[in-house]
């Protein structure tokens, strides 16, 4: 099959396409025609770039890039977050598009792929000159998406704040109040759980991991996290209240590493909170007992022994060398709640550990789950409140709860059915490669039913 090919680079988008590719050769062995769906997944539906400009407080015009990767409707309305950061371009939206189309497929949700967002620096802007942008930013892109086209959400850079003032700038647009965007505050629309979703989803995730592959709950295990943002935050909660010790946290400047055997509390999680809320950085808690700030690094090579880690600030957050450091350490799970966390060498280290069939201290090998099933809990609630918006109704949070752990229930067994029934005999089935291909054979299934190829 031919196709012209861009010759621009983009490396993290080219990387996502080869970390899913490198694990369907078995599938491509049973199913050769498959092949060229892969070629005509990898070519977004629709990509729209626009520009912004806006005014900051003292009155001087800005102009910066807003995109939207409209990449697959397949399985329902495109659905992804927005991304405000100075690094946002092509590639890193079209990467995270390309994920977000087999996330949502392994939700079992009616999702879509796609991703926005805007190289536009949130940081250290007043909450005024915030609005001023994301209105600026929606008079654009507002045209082009709707509750049954293309349902945006946040993502690094866009919390609650940020989607309210989007929602009511399609609002006033549009003359319509609808389901779009998702986040949106519980008293206009939003759902419960949606906040907590991605950081809850992945401990649930990462506790049919531990107990499937190890036999182990979380009970005095040792979690190492990154990020301090939504993810990290709500994930080391949930680790604390099942048990576990949280045991490193991080920002763009550094990391807090507990040096004693307590760990981080409840408490201390909720002020991190609140400084993030105000755009505060970890280093400006000063001096803590029973902690070290490292200015500059990760927390991966901080721990001679370490149970969990669980990666949550962004791509590409662990190297091949830091993936040695936490093999050698005798974790037992990764799990990313970013996207893309684990760079393919990272990867590569953790699978060939697990292809060895050996651990540490005669534990089995680490387990790896990658992002895109095991933080799906995020995009999972967005789903839901999809729903609850259709039917112009709100669940309580245990519904939504429950709902949320039966979705990561369910994405779990089927990763692991289809990692089983495609792992090489006598080898432990591989949880990256059983998402990789019933993600892709959901959506390529679909995509040949409905005349895409
Ligand atoms: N940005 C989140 C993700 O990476 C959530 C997207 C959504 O809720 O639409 O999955």
């Amino acid at each position: 099959m031919s196709s012209n090919h861009s010759v621009l680079s983009e490396p993290e988008f080219e990387q996502a396409v080869h970390e899913i590719e490198s694990t369907l050769a078995p599938l491509f062995k049973e199913q050769p025609e498959l092949e060229r769906a892969f070629k005509v997944l990898q070519v977004p539906e629709r990509v729209l770039q626009f520009r912004v400009v806006w005014e900051d407080d003292k009155g001087n015009c800005h102009v910066n890039r807003g995109y939207r990767v409209q990449f697959s409707s397949v399985l329902g309305p495109y659905k992804g977050g927005l991304r405000l950061h100075p690094s946002v371009n092509l590639s890193i939206l079209k990467f995270l598009g390309f994920e977000q189309i087999f996330k949502n497929a392994l939700t079992g949700l009616h999702m879509g792929g796609g991703k926005g967002g805007c190289d536009f620096d949130p940081k250290g802007k007043s909450d005024n000159e915030i609005r001023r942008f994301c209105y600026a930013f929606m008079k654009e892109l507002a045209r082009h998406i709707g509750p049954n086209t293309d349902v945006p959400a946040g993502d690094i850079g866009v919390g609650g704040r940020e989607v309210a003032y989007m929602f009511g700038a399609y609002k006033a647009l549009r003359n319509e109040w609808s389901g779009i965007l998702t986040g949106k505050g519980y008293d206009f629309g939003g759902s419960k759980i949606r906040p907590e979703a991605t950081g809850y989803g992945l401990v649930y995730y990462s506790t049919h991991l531990l107990r499937e592959f190890h036999g182990q709950d979380w009970q005095g295990k040792r979690v190492a996290l990154s990020g301090s943002g939504n993810v990290a935050q709500y994930a080391a909660l949930k680790v604390i209240e099942l048990g576990g010790i949280v045991v490193s946290l991080s920002d763009s400047r550094g990391a807090l590493i507990a040096t004693g055997s307590a760990g981080f509390t409840a408490d201390l999680v909720a002020k991190i909170g609140e400084l993030k809320l105000k755009g505060g950085y970890l280093v400006d808690l000063g001096e803590l007992e029973g902690f070290k700030y490292l200015a500059g690094q990760r927390p991966w090579t901080q721990f001679k022994n370490l149970d969990v880690a669980l990666p949550s600030a962004t791509q590409n957050e662990i190297s091949g060398e830091e993936a040695k450091f936490l093999v050698e350490a005798g974790v037992l799970v990764v799990a990313e709640g970013s996207n893309m966390g684990s760079t393919q060498e990272a990867i590569d280290v953790f699978e060939a550990a697990r292809a060895s069939g050996k651990g540490v201290n005669g534990n089995a090998p680490v387990t790896y789950g990658p992002g895109k099933a095991a933080n799906c809990g995020g995009v999972a609630v967005s789903g839901l409140e999809m729903a609850q918006n259709s039917q112009r109704i709100q669940w309580t949070e245990a519904e939504v709860d429950d709902k949320l752990k039966n979705i990561m229930e369910d994405c779990y067994n089927i990763c692991f059915a289809t990692a089983k029934r495609y792992a090489k005999e006598g080898e432990i089935p591989s949880i990256v490669q059983g998402a990789n291909i019933a993600g892709f054979l959901k959506v390529a299934t679909a995509a040949r039913q409905t005349g895409d190829w």
